[in-house]
C-alpha cells in the first residue's frame, strides 16, 4: 500500500448508499480501518459505531486514508467528489490510489490521469455486480481495470467486498467500466425479452411456471429466467435496491459507448426506451425491474408462480 508503515491501510470510502453501505460494512468487518464520507451523514452512523471515522470533505477522505475508494450514481457525481477544492485531488498524496467502483465511463480519470501526470497516482476502476445483496453479504463480482501490480496489491481489499473467485482483471484502465457497461446492457435486454414472452405465453393460455420450465428445458434458457426472474414469480419484488434511474443511466452511457466506437445498436436502444418507459411510469425509484411490470400492466395479469401444480405438468 501507498503507506509502507501501515500493516493494514486505512480504507477511505465515499458514498454509502444501498451499495456502498454493504460494501463498507464488510471493509469494517475485515478489519480495514475505515474513513468514510456521504451527502447523508446519517448513512455512515452504523459504521461510526462501529470505529469508522467521519470526514467532512471528499479531500479529508484522500488525506487520512492510503486508498480511496467512490461508489457513486453517476458520472456526474464522480467528478463533482474528485475535482474542485474539497474533491480527491485536493486531499490525496502524490502516488495515492484512488479506485472507482461505480458504473461509470472513464472520462474523469483520464482527465486526472492526463492532467496530474506528474503525481504518480495509481488509479483504477473496478464497477460491480451482485445487486444490493452481494455487497450486503461481501459476494460481489469485482471487474477491474488498471495496472496488474496494482490490482494484486489491493487483492485484499477487493476480497472484503467480493467473491475472491469473480474478482477479475479485465484488462487497462477503463476496461472495468466497459465490461460492467456490457454486463448490465446484456442483463436489461435478457430481462424485457423475457419479460415479453412470459406476457404472450400466459395470454396465450399457457401456465406460467410450464412456460417457464418448458423455456428454460429448451435453447432459449438463460440466467434471468432460471434465477433472477424469480424475485418477481415468488414475491413480486422488482429491486428497489437498484433504482431504475440509475439503470437507465447505465443504459444510456452503454448507448454513449456503443456511439463512441461506431457499432450501431439497435436492439440496446430498444431496450432503453422500454426502460424510460418504466420510469416515466413508475418513477425514478422504482426498481431495476420494473419494466417486466409495463408487460404485466399491459397483459392485465401479474407474472406469479401459483405453488407445485405446475411441476407434474412440465416436460420432463
Ligand atoms: P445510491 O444512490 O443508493 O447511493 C449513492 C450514494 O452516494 C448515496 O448515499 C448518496 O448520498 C451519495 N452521494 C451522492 N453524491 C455525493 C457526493 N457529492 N458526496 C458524497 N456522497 C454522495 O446508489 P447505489 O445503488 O449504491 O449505486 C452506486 C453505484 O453502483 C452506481 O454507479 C450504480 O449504478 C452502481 N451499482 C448499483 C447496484 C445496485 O444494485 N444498487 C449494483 C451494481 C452497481
Amino acid at each position: 500500500m501507498t503507506n509502507n508503515t501501515a500493516a493494514v491501510p486505512t480504507v477511505g470510502f465515499i458514498g454509502l448508499g444501498n451499495m456502498g453501505s454493504g460494501m463498507t460494512r464488510n471493509l469494517q468487518k475485515s478489519g480495514f480501518p475505515l474513513v468514510v464520507t456521504d451527502i447523508r451523514r446519517e448513512a455512515a452512523a452504523e459504521l461510526i459505531a462501529g470505529g469508522a471515522r467521519w470526514a467532512d470533505t471528499a479531500a479529508e477522505v484522500a488525506a487520512q486514508s492510503d486508498l480511496v475508494i467512490t461508489m457513486l450514481p453517476t458520472p456526474r457525481h464522480v467528478d463533482a467528489v474528485v475535482n474542485g477544492p474539497t474533491g480527491i485531488l485536493a486531499g490525496i498524496r502524490d502516488e495515492g490510489t484512488w479506485i472507482d467502483m461505480s458504473t461509470s465511463v472513464p472520462d474523469v480519470s483520464a482527465a486526472v490521469r492526463r492532467d496530474h501526470a506528474d503525481r504518480g497516482l495509481r488509479i483504477l476502476d473496478a464497477p460491480v455486480s451482485g445487486m444490493s445483496v452481494g455487497a450486503a453479504n461481501g459476494m460481489l463480482q469485482i471487474f477491474v481495470g488498471g495496472e496488474a501490480e496494482d490490482v494484486e496489491r489491493l487483492r485484499p481489499v477487493f476480497e472484503a467486498m467480493g467473491d475472491p473467485e469473480r474478482i477479475i482483471h479485465v484488462g487497462a484502465a477503463g476496461a472495468g467500466y466497459a465490461v460492467k457497461l456490457m454486463i448490465n446492457q446484456l442483463w436489461f435486454s435478457h430481462l424485457v425479452a423475457t419479460a415479453e414472452v412470459l406476457a404472450v405465453g400466459v395470454k396465450a393460455g399457457v401456465d406460467l411456471e410450464v412456460l417457464r420450465r418448458s423455456l428454460i428445458a429448451s435453447p432459449a434458457n438463460s440466467n434471468f429466467l432460471e434465477n433472477d426472474v424469480l424475485s418477481i414469480l415468488d414475491h413480486g419484488d422488482y429491486d428497489e435496491g437498484f433504482a431504475i434511474a440509475l439503470a437507465c443511466k447505465d443504459l444510456g452511457l452503454s448507448i454513449d459507448l456503443a456511439r463512441s466506437v461506431n457499432v450501431p445498436v439497435e436492439l440496446s436502444a430498444t431496450v432503453e426506451q422500454v426502460y424510460r418507459r418504466a420510469k416515466a411510469q413508475y418513477g425514478d425509484l422504482a426498481g431495476e425491474m420494473t419494466p417486466v411490470k409495463l408487460y404485466e400492466d399491459l397483459a392485465r395479469t401479474e407474472l406469479r408462480r401459483a405453488g407445485t401444480t405446475a411441476d407434474a405438468a412440465v416436460p420432463a
